[in-house]
């Protein structure tokens, strides 16, 4: 196996959205399907990325893909540090904040940004470990468009599971 780490926040954020989408048999289903029925996931602490790939491979599993970015989205939103800073700021300050808080939520994989002239590239370099985590990123930004309040899109132009060395997105709001 790997020793892909992540911080428990992100874990809460998918499991938050998939009790507030299918209720209490639906989080508990999950719970089991991911094994954390035993284990009170803590915010600040560390977790095998393994147990959110479960999450992440329950929802598409059950309930498509189109949820895994509704559940991206969520996450992103209510991931308290984030969403705290975020509200009061626009999405420059928003995605350099991504690529500086990244390193300490991921144990792996690289994010980095370019600015363009219509808004920026985010480049990820061994971050997706699936294409439902490629789906999950793709609503994260969305999410903070809607956070910062900006008109604007997301468009995936690169993935490493279409032969790409690296994921690439470009969000446009200039
Ligand atoms: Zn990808």
């Amino acid at each position: 196996m790997t020793d892909r780490q992540v911080r428990g926040s992100v874990v809460n954020g998918y499991l938050k959205y998939v009790e507030k989408t299918w209720g209490k048999d639906g989080y508990e289903y999950c719970c089991q399907k991911a094994r954390v029925s035993d284990i009170k996931v803590r915010d600040g602490q560390q977790y095998p990325h393994d147990m959110l790939l479960s999450i992440i491979h329950w929802i598409s599993d059950n309930h498509g893909m189109a949820r895994v970015k509704q559940a991206g989205k969520h996450t992103i939103q209510n991931l308290g540090l984030l969403a705290y800073v975020v509200r009061f700021t626009n999405m420059d300050t928003m995605l350099k904040k991504t690529k500086n808080l990244y390193p300490d939520v991921y144990s792996f994989g690289e994010v980095n940004m370019i600015q363009t002239d219509r808004g920026a590239t985010l480049i990820m370099k061994d971050v997706s470990q699936i294409p439902e985590d490629c789906v999950g990123w793709e609503g994260a930004f969305e999410g903070m468009l809607e956070l910062t309040r900006t008109k604007g899109k997301v468009v995936k132009t690169k993935c490493r599971f279409n032969g790409d060395p690296q994921c690439e997105y470009e969000i446009t709001w200039k």
